[in-house]
């Protein structure tokens, strides 16, 4: 119980300086800051490539359309949203949703390193190309739906940004969402097989 107070001090901590942060351009056209959100001691945590329109004016991580698509990923597989943690690459909106530059994603970086340090999951979940290369060089579509070695004993689990899933529409066999689909089921083995075995219970 120590350590849970110690822990959510420190992920204040974090959300603090986020939001007063001015380290790259995006913070002159940013509303809000979007440090992320969940639980933080979720085995898992999801991480997207920045926020969008609706996430900046609402200050919350996959509210807008593409949110609400990634909801829906994660209730197909009976994950429950508020026990994992959710969060993305940058805290500040890229303007019209571009996406965020080298200099932008290195300034930023710290912010999420520290919110994994707290965190420390068993397994990340980069959602589309911008956060899988902060992880790991590879392709989105030639990595996705298989585990990586990260670092300190945490994997890697690619999956598609379900903004690209919006973008391709079909569920037919071997669409990118049909494979998504997929690639959730994997994942909710590998968390229910966390949860029955702790934390260090990870067998796949
Ligand atoms: S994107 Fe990150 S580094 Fe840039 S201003 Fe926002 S919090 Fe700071």
């Amino acid at each position: 119980m120590e350590n849970d107070e110690k822990d959510e001090k420190l992920m204040k901590v974090i959300e603090e300086k986020i939001s007063e942060c001015t380290a790259c351009q995006l913070s002159q056209t940013r509303t809000n800051v979007v440090p992320g959100e969940g639980n933080i001691h979720s085995p898992i945590v999801f991480v997207g490539e920045g926020p969008g329109q609706e996430e900046d004016l609402s200050g919350r991580p996959f509210v807008g359309k593409a949110g609400q698509l990634f909801d829906k990923i994660l209730e197909s597989a009976g994950f429950i949203r508020k026990e994992l943690y959710i969060t993305n690459v940058v805290k500040c909106r890229p303007p019209e949703n571009r996406v965020p530059s080298s200099e932008e994603v290195l300034s930023c970086s710290h912010f999420l390193m520290a919110q994994l340090a707290v965190i420390n999951p068993q397994i990340i979940v980069p959602l589309g190309a911008t956060a899988l290369n902060f992880f790991m060089k590879g392709s989105i579509t030639e990595s996705r739906g298989k585990f990586f070695e990260w670092k300190g004993g945490i994997r890697l689990f690619p999956m598609f940004h379900p903004s690209y899933l919006l973008r391709n529409q079909s569920k037919e066999q071997g669409s990118p969402k049909a494979l998504t689909w997929d690639d959730i089921r994997i994942l909710k083995k590998a968390y229910d097989e966390i949860m029955a075995h702790g934390k260090d219970g990870l067998v796949v």
